[in-house]
């Protein structure tokens, strides 16, 4: 019967008629959101708000990822939310836990260190594993294999605006590979080596640079330093082939060699963002005024006042973080001349 509905108008939020695409009409994308058991609640409420902005009338597919079985009791919770298709992966333990490799000594270190100037998250070495693997190895995963693009939701963010086209469909026609409503600046505590790594690499690889990246908006010195700008990733709409291509996993294999990812804290935001901004044009990355979106403690609260009405929207503009202190838009902007 759900099958039936699609391509077949349903009622909208207000008197417009809503047509749901038919399979030639959507993307090849999914959803993924990486949870754990005890995210339940928070997941719940976050795939709850992005049905009713916007995958009721699309229904794309969903992929939930966790290191260890989800419950049958978090199956069923889940699946009783939506008729789109939702599928549920365990991670491939290689993807996940800290290698061999690693000298635990020196990483049990630097989790001290870290713990001690109370940088966040900087003793847990299960947060150390997760942005491993958001760097370099969800889009690996075999469920995800069918796919071209993702949609990356968490638990417990809030979509404040109804999505009243596909963003999906959007960044295929546009030639996109990477999108964002939020960016901001790192923790440097949490990088300190990265940089010079980044440096090392394109000096090792100058030719997977493109012509006119975003290198402008990450270094205020022509690339002698980093700014610490990077794009939020815990909402990310991209196209996984860009994660699959020669360059980004060069990249990946040459920073996670390093040791970084546990020696340090590397994030996979810093780590997405600057392989978006070398690796990808400019105009190959998308910041989505019109979804308003809400991951705590920031909001991106569409800046367009015809976005904000046409999204029916339940956030406050003037508090957006587009212009907060700490929000890198204004680097934006100016880096794309607007
Ligand atoms: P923050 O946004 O940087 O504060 O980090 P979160 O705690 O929100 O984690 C980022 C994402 O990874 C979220 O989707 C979490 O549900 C997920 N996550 C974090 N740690 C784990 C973990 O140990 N296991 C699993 N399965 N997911 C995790
Ligand atoms: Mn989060």
């Amino acid at each position: 019967a759900a099958e039936r509905l699609l391509g077949t108008p349903v009622q909208g939020t207000g008197n417009e008629t809503v047509f749901s695409p038919t399979d030639d009409e959507r993307a090849n994308a999914t959803f993924v959101i990486l949870c754990r058991n005890s995210d339940l609640g928070g997941t719940i409420q976050s795939l709850r708000e992005i049905e009713d902005r916007f995958n009721r009338r699309y229904r794309y597919p969903y992929v939930l990822l966790n290191e260890e079985e989800f419950t049958e009791e978090f199956k069923k919770r889940i699946s009783v939310l939506t008729p789109a298709k939702i599928e549920f992966g365990v991670i491939p333990r290689e993807h996940w836990y800290q290698p061999d490799w690693i000298d635990e000594d020196k990483a049990k270190a630097g989790r001290e260190a870290m713990e001690k100037k109370n940088i966040i998250y900087g003793g847990s070495v299960s947060y150390r594993n997760m942005c491993r693997f958001n760097s370099g190895f969800f889009f690996k995963h075999p469920l995800l294999q069918k796919y071209r693009w993702y949609w990356r939701i968490e638990p417990d963010v809030h979509f404040h605006c109804d999505i009243n086209y596909d963003p999906f469909k959007f960044m295929e026609k546009n030639k996109k590979v990477y999108s964002f409503t939020i960016t901001m600046y790192e923790y440097e505590a949490t990088i300190p080596t990265m940089w010079g790594h980044v440096k090392d690499f394109v000096k090792l690889h100058p030719e997977y640079i493109a012509k006119d990246n975003s290198l402008g908006f990450m270094s205020n010195n022509g690339g002698d330093s980093y700014n610490l700008c990077h794009f939020w990733s815990n909402f990310e709409i991209a196209d996984l082939d860009f994660w699959r291509a020669p360059a980004y996993t060069a990249f990946f294999d040459y920073l996670d060699a390093q040791g970084g990812f546990y020696y340090e804290r590397w994030g996979d935001a810093p780590v997405h963002s600057i392989a978006a901004g070398l690796f990808a044009s400019r105009d190959q990355i998308q910041f989505f005024d019109d979804i308003g979106y809400e991951h705590s403690p920031y909001t991106h609260c569409p800046q367009s006042s015809g976005a904000w009405a046409a999204g029916r929207c339940s956030c406050d503009q003037a508090r957006s973080f587009d212009y907060d202190g700490y929000s890198c838009m204004r680097k934006w902007d100016d880096f794309m001349g607007k």
